[in-house]
């Protein structure tokens, strides 16, 4: 039996009984909080149900890029402000890239910028902190009812809506729209919407907390070391509060599959083996495990709703190919999903008919960028190409402020992803 949440859902929590809510939010990560929040925004009430008790971690690279100021400032421009004002995160004014070759390249989010004057657009938040941050929105809200420590494993389709339930417990949700917020490992996803996972759309990322990483850029700027033994995968460092890192190492899963590569062990070995990163990590100290998670990618368009639900972030397989990027989407899509059940209730429709626009919607918004991503995912394979983008990059001003917008705009992505860029790089050098 859960510990009494904070909110009062006492007759949510009472064994044996039956609560019943127009919309049910299975999951309160990123997705499940923004779809809640933009929810109540439009005055409906959802019960949100999380099997853990938060703060709770989640293995991610802690990158938190300009979408979600965005997706938070459209759900509400307070609730972005307040995470402008968040102490427990970090400002990043850029990247830095390391080339298969070895060249390494700072690039600013924006040239020239001013860390008095401008508004950050990245930012590194720790995921225990981050979630925390979208749970105490959620408590704020009267319209949302939030009940953690419950995991929901039962799924039966009825007449008039979803019967959800704790597997062996007794707690039992009859909802008319789900909205699925549960992550990557979903089994509503595998099991009701049938999603299968493909090694060539799906990636494998570890990652682990270090203190006391030397080197790093003074405006904190996030690093991806593209390095030889490492691809198609990439090393990331990612600083943080009290002088503490965010370290990972992420790969396709068919070239996992292909190479037979440990992750936990190759992120170890380069740490050790790399001669910049092991003088860079001679007085580092690990202060977390290694661990390891899916990511489940947005390479391929899947249905994302169906019979009275509608699948949001990492539960609707939508991490981008090329940057990992998962939680702006979850927010986007969280928010979207709210408008579609907003229209779903007014419209007392909840069939899968109803529904399928906001698959349509979904792409709309993010399908142009996800399939570009997927481009430049195979791009990073051809390491000659890559060795001799970065050697003109360095050289080439205008190149950089083009790679400076590669992770936030997706304009620069498309002129990237087109070979006729490249051809006009080759003779207008
Ligand atoms: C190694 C790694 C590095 C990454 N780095 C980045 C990065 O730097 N930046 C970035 O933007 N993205 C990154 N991502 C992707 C990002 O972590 C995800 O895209 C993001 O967490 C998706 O949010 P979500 O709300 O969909 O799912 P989640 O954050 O996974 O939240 C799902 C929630 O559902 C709950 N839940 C699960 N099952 C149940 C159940 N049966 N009943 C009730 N509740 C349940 C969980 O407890 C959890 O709170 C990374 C991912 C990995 C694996």
């Amino acid at each position: 039996m859960a510990k009494r949440p904070e909110v009062d859902i006492f007759n949510v929590l009472t064994p044996g009984r039956m609560t019943e809510t127009t919309v049910c939010i299975i999951g309160a990560g990123p997705a499940g909080a923004a779809a809640a929040l933009q929810l109540a925004q439009y005055g409906i009430h959802s019960v949100i149900v999380d099997k853990a008790f938060f703060p709770r971690d989640k293995v991610c690279g802690d990158g938190l890029s300009g979408k979600v100021i965005t997706a938070l400032t459209r759900i509400d421009p307070s609730i972005a402000e307040r995470l402008q004002q968040y102490t427990d995160k970090i400002n990043s004014w850029g990247v830095t890239f390391v080339s298969p070759g070895g060249v390494s390249m700072d690039v600013p989010y924006k040239p020239q910028y001013n860390t008095e004057e401008d508004a950050p657009i990245g930012f590194v938040c720790k995921r225990i902190s981050f979630d925390q941050f979208l749970v105490d929105e959620i408590k704020r809200r009267p319209e949302i009812s939030f009940i953690e420590g419950v995991s929901i494993d039962q799924y039966k389709l009825e007449d008039d809506g979803y019967l959800l339930s704790e597997a062996g417990g007794s707690l039992h949700i009859k909802a008319k729209l789900v909205i699925v917020a549960n992550g990557a490992h979903s089994s509503f996803t595998r099991h009701v919407a049938n999603f299968t996972i493909e090694p060539a759309h799906h990636a494998a990322g570890v990652r682990a907390y270090y203190r006391n990483v030397t080197g790093m850029h003074k405006d904190n700027f996030i690093e991806l070391h593209f390095l030889k033994p490492l691809l198609p995968g990439y090393l990331w460092i990612f600083p943080l509060p009290n002088g503490e890192a965010n370290v990972g190492l992420d790969m396709i899963s068919s070239a996992v599959k292909k190479k037979k590569v440990n992750l936990k062990q190759l992120l170890q070995t380069t740490i050790q083996e790399d001669p910049v990163l092991k003088e860079r990590f001679r007085d580092a100290s690990a202060i977390s495990p290694i661990e390891g998670y899916g990511l489940p990618l947005g390479s391929k368009r899947r249905p994302l709703a169906g019979e009275r639900y509608l699948l949001t972030g990492d539960a609707a397989y939508l991490i981008d190919p090329f940057t990992g990027e998962g939680i702006g989407n979850a927010l986007y899509t969280g928010r979207i999903a709210a408008e579609h059940a907003r229209d779903a209730i007014q419209a007392n429709d909840f069939s899968a008919d109803a529904l399928a626009s906001y698959t349509d919607h979904v792409y709309r918004v993010l399908g142009a960028e996800l399939s570009l991503s997927h481009r430049l995912q195979k791009l990073v394979r051809y390491r000659w190409l890559f060795n001799f983008l970065m050697k003109m990059a360095t050289k080439n001003r205008q190149l950089r402020d083009l790679v400076s917008c590669m992770f936030y705009e997706v304009d620069v992505r498309k002129k990237l992803a087109s070979p006729v860029f490249y051809l006009k790089l080759l003779f207008n050098r």
